[in-house]
């Protein structure tokens, strides 16, 4: 059985969204504040996190960057504002999804099923895959979701790990924005393929090298879209 937890502040909120999962055969689990929510995600076995943005103690964006840094689970971030929705995506936190409330709970329910179905895909496909690419100084592990530079580690988001590993998994062939777009943010209702180009640029900041304007891996072709160069 799946593991949720909710970290919301407004409980009637929380027991909405805990009635509607538990229905829907979850187990799910509480909290009202930022710092107890984030102490339990890293500390326990959670299989997805659903955030809101406004928390007592640590906000969602903290408790979201936080987790990242540790741990490979979908985050669904909430808010009541779409400025705020906005503003998360634009940050690349690494959240998974976004969603803006009031939304319906079926909504919810859908939107966890589908990310949950994701990452057992993910995660299944690195094993029975090959689950080490290594091209030049570039090793990605799909199962551990780990990726190293010239023996170095990189911490990537979620979604630059699934960019990156996607494009490494087809070199040499050219993406254009919109298909890397649908490729790795299918279940998002909202945004564009800017996102793609704030991305791959993250993802350049760690794993190409510095000294020389020419990019190793991803290579962009102007007018078109990326390609990762084998
Ligand atoms: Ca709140």
């Amino acid at each position: 059985m799946s593991r949720i937890l909710i970290i919301e502040d407004e409980t009637s909120i929380a027991e909405l969204e805990r009635d509607y999962l538990v229905l829907s055969g979850f187990e799910v689990e509480c909290e009202v504040d930022g710092n107890r929510g984030l102490e339990r995600v890293l500390g326990e076995e959670f299989d997805l996190v659903i955030l809101d943005l406004m928390l007592p103690g640590m906000d969602g964006f903290e408790v979201c960057r936080r987790i990242r840094e540790q741990k490979n689970l979908p985050i669904i971030m909430v808010s009541a504002k779409k400025e705020d929705i906005d503003k998360i995506r634009g940050l690349g936190l690494g959240a998974d999804d976004y969603m803006t409330k009031p939304f319906s709970p079926s909504e919810l329910v859908a939107r966890v099923k589908a990310h949950l179905a994701r990452y057992d895909r993910l995660v299944n496909a690195g094993v029975h895959a090959n689950d080490i690419i290594q091209i030049r100084g570039l090793k990605i592990d799909k199962t551990a979701r780990r990726v190293w530079v010239d023996g170095e580690e990189k911490i990537l988001t979620t979604k630059e790990f699934d960019l990156l590993s996607f494009l490494a998994q087809n070199p040499n062939r050219v993406f254009r924005k919109e298909e890397l777009f649908r490729e790795i943010w299918e279940m998002e209702s909202i945004g564009d393929i800017a996102t793609v180009t704030v991305h791959i640029k993250k993802i350049r900041e760690k794993i190409e090298k510095h000294d020389t304007d020419k990019h190793q891996y991803i290579e962009t072709i102007w007018g078109v879209g990326y390609r990762f160069k084998l």
